[in-house]
């Protein structure tokens, strides 16, 4: 590990670098006479890195690439492959999460549940707990929704993706949930991701509004360090300057973090676009570019959804949208996880 130490520090400022390298076992060498670049050396640990970063003596971490954080590609660490009911996330599979922004009532959840396992999608998602800019927009049917989505998973065999805001409700939520979301409003909610790291039911991650791909990453190392490693990582678009999509889908960062961790990685296209029109587009890119899987937000009657209405598709465009991943995935010698394919179900 190499840091970058600041100019001419005194000696209780070199003092506190020094000791945090002694608890960590670090052996210490400066490598040049001003005494600004400083070698560590010893056994990897993933507090290494934020330990030394938060120390006001330190100017900059110039590497840590021998002191990985969990979520950090190693040589010796093999891709993490997330299974969810019939979902496979990463190994060569992807696999479609599909369903509308909210549980709305139970004729609607059940005629769009049919619709997303007929389209081929192996999970269902929906928010019972709905986390709205806006305090007087519908906050989603709470502990109602939560039943009707087991009702869904029983009549169809899909699994249930679903958010949690609350580290409160993680028990509740975890009851039903195959998998816990965690949205883009709470990425950064450390006491959330403790919870849901304890939990032990695998959780879908989603990008912060704003967040950086570090802090991105951060978040899920929470969750790993909590005991929990089944994390598929969410890019759903990050805020941009220009309004004519509600945020700008970074399928640069797709890419990075299928090389800089070993996390499976998705794409939402529905919440990146914010219209209806972009989604399938946006969906193939983000198979393309390596994503291991897609979330996408189907409604039947878009003009009659309770939130995020304008970039719900139609059921036969989410058909469209598995059609195209499938021919996609083929061409890297990947495949979609069925829910009727055999290796969904060998756990
Ligand atoms: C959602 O998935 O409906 C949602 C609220 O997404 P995000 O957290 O990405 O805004
Ligand atoms: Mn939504």
């Amino acid at each position: 590990m190499l840091l970058r130490l600041r100019k001419n520090l005194g000696p209780s400022e070199l003092e506190s670098v020094l000791a945090v390298a002694r608890d960590l076992d670090l052996a210490t060498r400066f490598l040049d006479a001003n005494r600004t670049i400083l070698e560590l050396v010893g056994p990897a640990d993933p507090r290494a890195r934020s330990r030394f970063e938060d120390l006001a003596a330190v100017a900059g971490v110039l590497d840590s690439a021998d002191q990985p954080e969990l979520v950090d590609r190693t040589r010796d660490r093999a891709d993490t492959v997330v299974r969810i009911k019939g979902a496979i996330f990463g190994g060569g599979y992807a696999s479609l999460i599909a369903g509308p922004c909210a549980v709305e009532n139970e004729a609607r959840l059940f005629e769009i549940a049919a619709a997303v396992r007929a389209a081929g999608a192996t999970l269902l998602r929906g928010g019972a707990y709905k986390p709205r800019t806006s305090p007087h927009s519908f906050q989603g049917l709470g502990a109602r929704g939560l039943a009707l989505l087991a009702q869904a998973r029983e009549r169809t065999g899909l699994g249930i993706v679903t958010e949690v805001l609350d580290p409160r409700d993680v028990e509740a939520v975890g009851r039903v949930a195959d998998a816990f979301q965690i949205g883009s409003r709470s990425m950064a909610n450390a006491a959330l991701l403790v919870e849901v790291g304890r939990a032990g039911k695998p959780v879908v991650l989603k990008r912060g509004l704003a967040a950086t791909e570090r802090e991105f990453r951060l978040a899920a190392e929470y969750i790993l360090s909590a005991g929990n490693p089944n994390v598929v990582l969410c890019e759903r678009g990050v805020r941009g300057f220009d309004r004519f999509t509600r945020n700008i889908l970074d399928l640069g960062v797709v890419a990075h973090l299928k090389l800089a961790t070993h996390l499976p990685v998705i794409v939402d296209p529905s919440h990146a676009a914010g219209r209806a029109d972009l989604v399938r587009p946006l969906a193939r890119a983000g198979i393309a570019v390596g994503a291991d899987g897609l979330m996408v937000e189907t409604h039947p009657a878009p003009h009659e959804v309770h939130s995020d209405g304008a970039q719900a598709v139609d059921l036969a465009t989410l058909a469209d949208i598995a059609r195209d991943a499938e021919a996609l995935l083929g061409l890297d010698g990947r495949r979609f996880a069925a829910l009727d394919h055999p290796a969904a179900t060998a756990r």
